[in-house]
């Protein structure tokens, strides 16, 4: 489950929701509902499937 970081947003998205995609700065989405960008790492669990960890920080990893 994802929330929108836009405050006045906070909507809550499934991945199924969103289209995760690279927009030249890492893998974001944008929220279906306001546009927001919305940050996410992508993680491989042992079982070999890919998941995605949203990113809190701001700016994300620390850069510009
Ligand atoms: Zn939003």
């Amino acid at each position: 489950m994802f929330t929108c970081r836009n405050q006045s947003c906070g909507a809550d998205w499934k991945l199924s929701d969103v289209n995760i995609h690279n927009e030249g700065q890492g893998l974001l989405f944008r929220c279906p509902m306001c546009g927001a960008r919305n940050y996410v790492t992508r993680r491989r669990t042992k079982d070999g499937e890919t998941t995605y960890a949203q990113v809190t920080e701001f700016p994300p990893n620390g850069k510009r």
